[in-house]
């Protein structure tokens, strides 16, 4: 009697665990699926303001997904290496929140959409002495600024450490990218005194968009990137090399300000769209993070007007809706 409760306990047990597996998304799967039926898409244009991006082909495709536990998937052209470019804005928002709390990051930066192109030097007219943003060019370059070190050389080593402890490798600058973007950066500057002209800057305006345009030329591929990601879905602490890289505390504040401007002006369609924060870079690499669960990298240079990779979007929007991932779904 006792015999059969348990056997059919057991059986009951095995049913009900195959039909979870069965439910459950296999992630190899759905990014070979998703690299099969994007790569065709041929829409969107290389960035060519930062004569050095014109360079890479219109056909590089990678997607990783790194989960939070540290499980790592990829396809495609996973060993390119590509500059991180905008992306790297979330890092050093984050050392930045690590070093002087959220509050600050939110009097200081700000956490406003701007409805404007990633650059734009009238978003910063239209609110003299407002801070915008950390992800816009004008608030990134402020962020870099805010960072705290005795001088240059040890801010950029903060800087460049950060990035490489997300990534659990050492990374490092792509010199002839940054030279281009060295050489052709005279509307960031310009960016920057105006801040400075506003009071909504916090350092020297020529060595923050040095250190700025360097730590956008930093390479990563797209295992790097997911795995940078993963941290933030792994409430700040690396599931690689176990370091806590963020306060578990500033994690929903730095994703919250991916979604304000993880994507400039097409942020807004984006998180109605695929409701997850994420990040882009003109490079051509994206990163979304769904919180407890997993980070997405993509990398596939045209991009949309906006400055947003084509292919990322169409990828990471399609992971969200097979693994409702998407925040406003109600999951139970
Ligand atoms: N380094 C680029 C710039 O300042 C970054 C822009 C981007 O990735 O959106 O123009």
């Amino acid at each position: 009697m006792f015999n059969n409760i348990l056997k059919s306990v057991l059986a009951t047990l095995l049913l009900l665990s195959v039909a979870a597996s069965a439910n459950s998304v296999d992630y190899n799967v759905l990014i070979k699926q998703a690299h099969q039926q994007y790569k065709t898409a041929n829409e969107g244009k290389v960035a060519d303001y930062i004569p050095a991006l014109a360079a890479y082909s219109p056909d590089n495709f990678a997607i990783a997904i790194v989960t939070a536990d540290g499980k790592v998937y990829a396809t495609g052209d996973s060993d390119k290496t590509f500059p991180l470019e905008s992306i790297s804005k979330v890092f050093t928002l984050a050392l930045v929140m690590e070093q002087h709390g959220s509050d600050e990051v939110l009097a200081k930066l700000g956490a406003n959409a701007t409805g404007l192109p990633f650059n734009s030097a009238l978003a910063v007219e239209l609110n003299p002495g407002e801070p915008q943003n950390p992800l816009v060019n004008a608030g990134a370059i402020s962020t870099v600024s805010l960072v705290k070190a005795e001088n240059k050389t040890e801010r950029w080593h903060r800087i460049l450490n950060n990035l490489s402890a997300y990534a659990d490798d050492n990374l490092t600058v792509n010199e002839p990218v940054f030279a281009s973007e060295m050489a052709t950066n005279q509307h960031n500057q310009a960016l920057a005194q105006l801040m400075l002209s506003y009071d909504v800057f916090y350092g020297d305006p020529r060595e923050a968009v040095e250190i700025y345009t360097r730590e956008c030329s930093v390479d990563v591929n797209v295992i790097q990137l997911a795995k940078m990601g993963a941290v933030l879905a792994n409430q700040g602490r690396s599931p690689f090399n176990g370091k806590q890289l963020l306060n578990a505390k500033y994690v929903p504040q730095v994703l919250a300000e991916m979604a304000i401007a993880g994507l400039y002006d097409g942020s807004g369609k984006w998180l109605y769209t695929a409701g997850i924060p994420a990040k882009s870079g003109v490079s051509g690499g994206m990163v979304a993070v769904v919180p407890g669960k997993f980070a997405i990298a993509v990398y596939s240079p045209p991009l949309d007007r906006a400055g947003n990779s084509v292919r990322g979007q169409k990828v990471i929007r399609h992971i969200a809706d097979a693994t409702r991932a998407s925040l406003f779904t109600h999951t139970q």
